[in-house]
């Protein structure tokens, strides 16, 4: 009997519609931002790798040599540890009490967010006869997980104590260093460097010190500090436009589908749910098996354009939840014929950030949104 997930693989590869994911790219981001930050990396992977696939970008990343990767959530290390990859893992997330035993007996490090958790943490370990690694998360300024900078030392001193954990690293987050204004950016990192004075005054060794993010790493350089985490800038997407271009990135995502259907369409007959849009003159319509089941966002009902031979067309009516309709007033198209929603080359190219803009949304929601449902293939040589 064939095994159910070799049927699904099959049926995957003849889904029209997929994501090319380029491995050559996503390895000349990783080497860039590694270049431009004279630092070691710490390659994000959360949401499944911002949507590229969380075990092969993963997989990629520790064969680039990766010291250390990153995700949310618990979950997506120990599928990582299941696909063979043994590089060290920080889940960077919230953890709850009963999820500790999983990260020490799959060798996952630990964010050790307040007090409490450490002392669970350090209790896990010791029942366990182990010693779990951990990495302080301090709260400078962002009000999400993370012990306050201002009552920090309290974690930090118990963190000497406890002799079945092992702290490594010790890190921040910013909150607005995709802003135009840094002065939140910057007195964030002041309140961490008074957190790791600590050490100092003590003469001891202070762990490994993180906080950059991608918009910290491409216009901070005074945040870099021992380890960068860049996400979505791996990917080659920029946070935001006002973060400056000095990392040389390009996307390496291209989301392909083709024609399925092909009808003209007479004024006076509008077009999908809600009768939103008709033509006032006889047009040929496609349908293509793309909708918002798949990540492709119903905001963006009115605004999408896609690709197909080359030139822009506009999605026309509401987006389904499979299908969407283009407008190719009296061109030719034929079933089977490529369309692309997102990638192209020169000047026919559709950004993620155009997405965005049609949605309402951030590059972000748009990358981390694409379905598991959709296939990804992957090209390129490293
Ligand atoms: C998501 C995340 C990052 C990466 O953020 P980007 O803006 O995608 O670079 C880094 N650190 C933490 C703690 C995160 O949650």
């Amino acid at each position: 009997m064939t095994p159910l997930h070799e049927a699904t693989i099959d049926e995957d590869v003849l889904r029209p519609t997929h994501l090319s994911v380029d491995l050559g790219r996503l390895a000349a981001n990783y080497r860039a931002i590694a270049a431009h930050a004279g630092r070691p990396v710490m390659p994000i992977l959360k949401a499944n790798a911002y949507g590229h696939g969380l075990v092969r970008v993963g997989q990629l990343m520790a064969e680039l040599g990766a010291p250390y990767l990153g995700v949310a959530y618990l979950e997506e290390g120990i599928r990582l540890r299941r696909a063979g990859v043994d590089t060290p893992i920080l889940v960077l997330g919230g953890i709850l009490g009963d999820q500790i035993p999983k990260f020490i007996e799959h060798d996952l490090t630990l964010a050790a967010s307040s007090l409490d958790k450490l002392d669970a943490i350090e209790q896990c370990a010791a029942a366990a006869g182990k010693r779990a690694k951990v990495h302080l998360k301090i709260d400078t300024g962002m009000e999400r997980i993370g012990v306050h900078y201002y009552s920090a030392e309290s974690l930090l001193e118990a963190s000497l104590r406890d002799t079945h954990v092992e702290v490594e690293g010790i890190f921040s987050h910013f909150a607005n260093a995709d802003e135009p204004d840094l002065a939140h950016a910057r007195l964030q990192l002041e309140r961490f460097e008074e957190v790791l004075s600590f050490y100092d005054k003590r003469s001891l060794p202070t762990p490994m010190r993180h906080m950059a993010n991608s918009a910290a790493v491409a216009r901070l350089p005074e945040s870099h500090l021992d380890l960068v985490r860049p996400g979505i800038l791996l990917y080659g997407v920029y946070p935001s436009e006002h973060v400056p271009h000095t990392v040389p990135v390009e996307p390496a995502l291209t989301w392909h589908s083709r024609v399925v259907y092909f009808k003209v369409v007479k004024p006076g007959h509008p077009v999908s749910y809600g009768s939103t849009w008709e033509s006032d003159h006889l047009v040929r319509v496609v349908t293509v098996p793309v909708g918002y089941g798949d990540g492709y966002p119903r905001r963006m009902s009115g605004s999408a354009e896609v690709l197909l031979h080359g030139k822009r067309y506009p999605v026309v009516g509401r987006i389904c939840m499979d299908q969407v309709m283009v407008n190719i007033e009296w061109d030719s198209a034929y079933n089977g014929d490529e369309v692309l929603l997102l990638g192209g080359d020169g000047a026919n190219r559709l950004t993620v950030e155009e997405l965005a803009a049609w949605a309402g949304t951030i590059p972000y929601e748009i990358l981390t949104g694409i379905n598991t449902r959709v296939p990804r293939v992957y090209v390129g040589d490293p």
